[in-house]
């Protein structure tokens, strides 16, 4: 990071601060931050501040945002972000905008053979590219427990793909990973998950089925489960786990093991 940079942004921790009681207050909210260390957990308390001040969150008719929800919302989006470099991962949108609700918006999609199919589907997310990010409150307060859904987490797993173009399920990978390794793991799981719902399109599937939809939407689910419920995805998707471990530069099913051996009701006692 360039000395200027490091000096505003230090500047303006110094005068934003973050009073202890609301940032503790935050972290009773969310159990997916149990079991960060104290090193991680200052970080994602500075990269909280400089996300508030970075995004605009607008909220609607009907949205009670106080400093808790503002930093509710930070914190899952941070979450991710924890280990990864200098990078604006977030950059090329200035703005969160907050539903009261879930909300209908029209889809349209060109199928194989040229068609193109429009339609009505209710969201409680979007992702525009080089736009905002949607989120229906609700589902950010439902967010923040163990148990696969993380509202704030798969909305922005969108902005990550979009880095690089359309969302396709493949953001910018560290120069480490290789594309072919990703590509596999992502693909093979993808299509076992796809071939268990052309079978039956109401079958049990180990993750949430919307995953099958398109490649970015597996991306973005998988993310969810990443870091809300890494034993499920673990167990049923090695491969993918291990890609989103190597992305991400963390390892939240070891986060949740630990947790677990400390409390073996850990999980059952937590939201979700
Ligand atoms: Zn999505």
């Amino acid at each position: 990071m360039g000395l200027l940079r490091r000096w505003w942004r230090q500047r303006l921790l110094r005068r934003h601060p973050l009073a202890d009681g609301d940032w503790q207050a935050v972290l009773q909210l969310l159990p997916l931050l149990d079991g960060l260390d104290p090193q991680e957990l200052q970080r994602l308390r500075e990269r909280c501040v400089l996300f508030l001040h970075d995004k605009h969150l607008t909220a609607l008719p009907g949205v009670e945002l106080d400093p808790h929800g503002r930093l509710l919302l930070a914190a899952q989006a941070q979450l991710p972000l924890l280990h990864l470099a200098e990078l604006d991962w977030y950059q090329g949108f200035h703005e969160i905008v907050l539903y009261p609700d879930d909300f209908v918006s029209p889809q349209r999609h060109r199928d194989a053979s040229g068609v193109v199919h429009e339609w009505e589907a209710e969201h409680s997310g979007e992702a525009w590219h080089r736009g905002p990010v949607i989120l229906a409150w609700p589902g950010v307060q439902a967010s923040g427990g163990w148990d696969g859904y993380n509202l704030v987490i798969h909305e922005l797993a969108h902005k990550l793909d979009m880095l690089n173009g359309d969302a396709n399920g493949l953001p910018p990978l560290h120069s480490q990973m290789r594309i072919e390794d990703w590509a596999a793991a992502m693909q093979g799981a993808y299509a076992q998950m796809n071939a268990i719902l052309d079978a039956n399109p109401h079958a049990e599937t180990a993750i949430d089925p919307y995953a099958a939809e398109n490649p970015a939407e597996f991306f973005a689910v998988t993310s969810e489960y990443f870091f809300s419920a890494p034993d499920l995805l673990a167990a049923a998707f090695p491969a993918v786990y291990a890609q989103l471990r190597a992305f991400y530069r963390q390892d939240p099913l070891q986060r949740l093991q630990r947790l677990q051996a400390e409390h073996p009701d850990y999980r059952d006692t937590t939201k979700g």
